[in-house]
């Protein structure tokens, strides 16, 4: 099975500490991938500081000249990997920047280009600000040459006459019916890869991230868990994990007592993993 660590949110408001402190430990044994946002404006998203949201300034990440070197480090090391995160990733009125938002193709052009300048690497995967992308945002992404981290879905961009996303459409309806979250597969749609995130966030609950990791394990499919690391200290109403890192770290236990978990990167799984269609 292959295992692999999301982390969303880094930008011009991260520090290098923040980051070493989640996952200094976490990264000696595998690498995470961390969606970076290139132009944070500074908006209503929980994950930046009090003093500066809705603010609505913008902040490049090369302004954050300590974060620049540790992610640079960080990715020659093989302990990150950068992902993009949207290119402003904040809207006004609870607008979705990549459901709603314009000129999608040059924010995702150039948000790739910059990053890939800025930190020396090679970006693969799109993450969408707030999970949202439409029609427009996934032909911008496929364009670029980007999979997606996250799954998009027929009500979001993926073609009603294709009979790959028709079957694995199918395939979702047939799952939640029976009351299964989660997709332990990678998916091939429209040009593009997809992988589904489990959230880790204070609303999970531990056991309900070992049963979709148990079955992904059984089915020698994909596993990527999806966090905040400015969520680690929080608490959750779970009896299994004391807060959001506990819960994260539990996971990562798990995948490294197993011989048959294949850790790696998000971009790396998206291109390794056999998908929905290409499974025994
Ligand atoms: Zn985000």
């Amino acid at each position: 099975m292959y295992f692999c660590i999301r982390d969303d949110d880094t930008s011009f408001f991260t520090s290098p500490d923040d980051l070493e402190k989640t996952y200094g430990d976490v990264t000696k044994h595998g690498p995470v991938s961390l969606a970076i946002i290139p132009f944070c404006r500074a908006g209503s998203s929980k994950g930046l500081p009090a003093a500066y949201r809705n603010r609505w300034s913008i902040h490049a990440l090369e302004g954050n000249r300590a974060l620049v070197d540790y992610l640079r480090r960080g990715i020659s090391e093989g302990r990150y990997e950068a992902m993009l995160h949207g290119y402003h990733h904040d809207e006004r009125d609870q607008r979705r920047e990549f459901l709603h938002g314009s000129d999608l193709a040059r924010k995702v052009r150039e948000g790739k280009q910059y990053l890939e300048q800025l930190l020396e690497t090679t970006i693969r995967v799109f993450v969408p600000p707030h999970n949202a992308i439409g029609k427009e945002g996934l032909q911008a992404i496929t364009a670029a040459g980007l999979h997606l981290g996250g799954v998009a879905g027929m009500r979001h961009g993926w073609p009603w006459l294709s009979p790959t996303s028709l079957e694995i459409w199918w395939y979702l309806r047939k799952r939640r019916k029976n009351g299964l979250d989660g997709l332990p597969y990678v998916l091939e749609v429209a040009g593009h890869r997809e992988l589904a995130g489990t959230a880790i966030t204070p609303a999970s609950v531990l056991q309900g991230s070992l049963k979709r990791f148990d079955e992904a394990m059984g089915l020698d499919g994909v596993f990527c868990a999806a966090t905040h690391y400015w969520e680690f200290d929080q608490p959750v109403t779970d009896a299994d994990a004391r807060t959001v890192g506990d819960h994260l770290y539990k996971l990562v236990q798990r995948a490294r007592a197993d011989s048959r978990v294949r850790w790696q990167s998000v971009g790396s799984v998206l291109a390794a993993s056999p998908s929905f269609g290409q499974r025994p």
